[in-house]
């Protein structure tokens, strides 16, 4: 059975944890920035342009918290690794990302978004064993799987899995052009946030 698109309304853009309106169940997307956050929250929501609001100057940097109709919460954390960043900035979302990520009891799960077409960055393995080495629940989707030609797929699923130190079907591939996986993690969503 095919699940339905999320149906996120735009809550609030929050600079810190302790600025969010309690939530009974959460999760949360993290990446860094162009790896496709915005296109798939909008294609979970198959909605076009919602996830531009967390585009919007000023709230790029800020967490952007969505709900759902049962009152579960979704939330875009601000993208990581701008090149362009001044090193004092950078520390600071570092410390916005890691203070929610830490300080939020309603979390059940956080994804994390790498790049299907050229793998995990540096700073998202470093990511990822961060959240290892604090107990978080996370799973790795790897973004844009068109861009990955059908005769290279299965090396590149081998590789993006070892990169991430993960068995190959721990990841979820998905593509918000063609579609592409996104129903399977839309029913894997809505599974975690199933209000009890
Ligand atoms: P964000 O900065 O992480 O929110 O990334 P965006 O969603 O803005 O996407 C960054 C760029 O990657 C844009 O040019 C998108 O059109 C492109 N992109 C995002 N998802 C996909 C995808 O599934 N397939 C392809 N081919 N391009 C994608």
């Amino acid at each position: 059975m095919s699940a339905p698109p999320l149906a996120l309304s735009f809550v609030k853009s929050a600079p810190k944890v302790s600025d969010l309106p309690a939530s009974k169940s959460e999760v949360a997307f993290v990446g860094r920035s162009n790896v496709g956050k915005s296109s798939l929250i909008n294609a979970l929501a198959n909605r076009k342009q919602l996830a531009l609001v967390s585009k919007t100057p000023g709230r790029t940097q800020m967490i952007n918290l969505f709900v759902l109709p049962s009152g579960a919460t979704v939330v875009d954390l601000p993208g990581y690794g701008y090149a362009a960043v001044p090193t004092r900035e950078k520390a600071k979302w570092q410390a916005m990302i890691e203070g929610y990520l830490l300080e939020r009891p309603s979390l059940q799960m956080v994804f994390v978004l790498v790049d299907g077409e050229i793998g995990p960055t540096k700073l998202d393995v470093q990511t990822l064993d961060w959240m290892f080495d604090n107990s978080l629940p996370y799973v790795v989707v790897a973004t844009k799987a068109d861009k990955v030609r059908p005769s290279k797929r299965s090396g590149r699923r081998q590789q993006v899995a070892t990169a991430c130190h993960l068995e190959e079907d721990d990841i979820f591939w998905v593509s918000a052009s063609t579609g592409a996986g996104i129903d399977r993690l839309r029913g894997h969503v809505l599974d975690l946030l199933a209000m009890r």
